[in-house]
């Protein structure tokens, strides 16, 4: 039986094993049972699933998510916390821990030894690296059907926002290609020990069979979404002929421009993922054209 959404609970195992809060892995464990029940329906897990758990800390979650799933995959990067996972999971044998830095994983080959996919991923986040961790999920092309995360209120504003605001950026781009976002539950910072600094937000992302746009090749696309937003504050022209590794002139985007009837002068901040990846087709082929 899960036993650990409570702060007695934590505290005694934190205790038993003389565990130091790590800040610098964004530490901060779930003792609030009432959210971890809502995280876990919303992820909508049934003993059909393999689910992906990003950081497992004592095992808060991963007991709930064992109880639903038919299989857990957990992957955890803080090495003093694999003897309390072994305690605290030992009454499940559907679960797997892997002690290693998430983003360093091949996620393809991780869920190919454990029948394929495809997964459904569900963590409260180290909020420290949130949005490279929900791109290279998207991005390793892991098959996948939804995200369920936890994440600083702030990121989830993040993701569902549109040109023209200052949160607007690739993140906001790779969610509204791979996926449609749903906030499930505010969370107060008295659910967490130690307590953070920032609100909370769980969100749940659904993978789209299809994306929305047709880009010709997403990697490119991405590309040249990021080196938009890396230089905010330049055009397009300079900022992506000023970006390593596109191999495109000023001139070349300046036609580019032209020819889609906009103004030289235009800014990636201003631009809908439409545009994006019309923009971003067209380059594709002048640069291929050379
Ligand atoms: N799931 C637990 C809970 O809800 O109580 C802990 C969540 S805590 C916010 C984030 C967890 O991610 C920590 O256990 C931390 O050590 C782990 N973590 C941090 N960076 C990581 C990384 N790069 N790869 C894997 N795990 C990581």
């Amino acid at each position: 039986m899960a036993n650990l959404g409570n702060y007695t609970n934590t505290a005694e195992i934190l205790q038993k094993y003389q565990f130091r809060m790590q800040k610098k892995y964004g530490q901060n464990f779930l003792i609030d049972a009432n959210i971890l029940t809502k995280i876990v329906e919303a992820a909508q897990i049934t003993k059909e699933d393999t689910v992906l758990e990003i950081g497992p800390g004592i095992g808060t979650m991963t007991q709930y998510l064992a109880e639903a799933a038919g299989k857990v995959i957990a992957v955890e990067i803080d090495r003093e916390l694999i003897p309390i996972l072994e305690e605290t999971l030992s009454s499940y044998d559907n679960v797997t821990v892997l002690c290693a830095d998430v983003l360093k994983v091949d996620l393809t080959k991780l869920v190919n030894e454990n029948g394929g996919g495809p997964i459904k991923v569900v963590a409260n986040l180290p909020y420290y690296i949130t949005t490279p961790i929900i791109m290279a999920l998207f991005e390793s092309r892991v098959p996948l059907t939804s995200i369920t995360v936890m994440v600083q209120s702030e990121v989830a504003d993040r993701m569902q926002t549109g040109p023209g605001t200052k949160d607007y950026g690739a993140l906001s781009l790779a969610v509204q290609y791979y996926a449609k976002p749903e906030i499930v539950a505010r969370v107060p910072a008295s659910c967490f020990t130690p307590r953070p600094n920032v609100d909370s937000t769980v969100v749940r992302l659904m993978k789209f069979e299809e994306p929305p746009v047709k880009a010709e090749d997403e990697d490119w696309l991405f590309g040249i979404i990021r080196a938009s937003f890396n230089q905010r504050r330049k055009t397009l022209a300079n900022g992506l002929a000023n970006a390593g590794g596109l191999g495109i002139g000023r001139e070349q985007v300046e036609s580019v421009l032209e020819e889609m009837g906009l103004s030289r002068t235009a800014r990636g901040e201003t631009f809908t993922l439409e545009r994006f990846a019309d923009f971003s087709n067209r380059l594709l082929r002048v640069r291929k054209e050379g």
